[in-house]
């Protein structure tokens, strides 16, 4: 597991995210960095997961890097209390703001959803443009939550559409893949229309043909909208869309928490986990 999380994580250590984000900078792409870690249930954990951030942000301005950085509001203290994860974040878009960075605040398991909301608005309504969420399309509140996040302040909106990785019931996520991606496309311009800037982050090749559809419709949407793609996920497609001429950022996660993330990527495709299996066994199986 160790061998094989290399394709999803850039290593342990931040300098190992700082040589990914660099050579991937250099390949032509935009990088956001994740220090891995979630469901944090102590406040000195979190303190940690705050000064190791702010760490990145000197270090990407030491380096020259774009200073992009994502973060789970769990592993921000919201376990603990709303409190604690807009103070944490808090921190860190202070030294964003001045710095030009940008972070983005994620979403996790349904149950997270309304207190992470709450505690985007009150981010966002203090920093604005340097702060962003991230919205699932599976499950079926969202479009009303993006028509919400459209309508709630004038201060601009920077959201990235996912489809959700987290199993949720039948009772609030739609469950086949047709009607999360008809829900993807319908967030999606919803978010165009109300003026947003949305990364849209996808492996998938009917939700870009979609992107690129409505595109073609709207060619000025073009400036508010990047497609955002998994270190090691889909490499053939976030080469084909950065030739395209379409912004491509790669999420580029890092960090000892590595085990419960590459678990996830690789229930995500069976595939690999078949390869990972094997690998276990045969050094220098190639995974393609
Ligand atoms: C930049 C980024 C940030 C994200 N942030 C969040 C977040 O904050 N919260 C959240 O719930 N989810 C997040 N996700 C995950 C997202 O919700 C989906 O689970 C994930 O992107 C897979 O969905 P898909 O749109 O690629 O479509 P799928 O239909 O799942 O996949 C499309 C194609 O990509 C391939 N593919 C997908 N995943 C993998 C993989 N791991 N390995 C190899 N091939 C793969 C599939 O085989 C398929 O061919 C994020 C995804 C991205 C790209």
């Amino acid at each position: 597991m160790r061998r094989l999380s290399t394709r999803y994580i850039a290593g342990e250590q931040r300098s190992d995210a700082l040589l990914r984000g660099a050579q991937l900078a250099r390949a032509g792409y935009r990088v956001t960095y994740d220090q891995l870690g979630e469901a944090v249930s102590n406040e000195a954990e979190v303190a940690e997961a705050v000064v190791e951030n702010l760490m990145l942000l000197a270090d990407l301005v030491d380096g020259g890097l774009e200073l992009n950085i994502s973060t789970k509001p769990t592993q921000m203290g919201l376990n603990i209390s709303e409190d604690l994860c807009h103070d944490s974040v808090a921190q860190m878009l202070d030294t964003a703001a001045m710095s030009g960075a940008f972070v983005r605040f994620e979403m996790e398991e349904s149950w997270t959803v309304d207190a992470t909301l709450r505690v985007f608005e009150r981010l966002r309504a203090r920093y604005g443009a340097t702060v962003g969420i991230v919205v699932q399309s599976m499950l079926l509140r969202t479009e009303n939550d993006v028509r919400q996040l459209l309508a709630s302040s004038t201060q601009p909106l920077n959201v990235r559409l996912v489809k959700g990785i987290y199993v949720e019931p039948a009772e609030i996520a739609f469950q086949d893949y047709q009607a999360i991606n008809d829900s993807y496309l319908r967030c999606l311009r919803l978010l165009f229309e109300g003026g947003a800037y949305i990364g849209v982050a996808t492996h998938d090749d009917a939700l870009i043909a979609g992107l690129l559809a409505m595109l073609t419709e709207h060619p000025h949407w073009r400036e508010r909208c990047e497609v955002q793609v998994l270190l090691g996920v889909r490499e053939d497609l976030r080469q084909k869309v950065r030739d395209s001429g379409l912004p491509v950022r790669v999420y580029v996660p890092y960090g000892h928490a590595w085990l419960r993330y590459v678990t996830r990527r690789l229930k995500k495709n069976p595939k690999l986990a078949r390869y990972a299996f094997f690998g276990l066994f045969r050094r220098g199986e190639k995974i393609s």
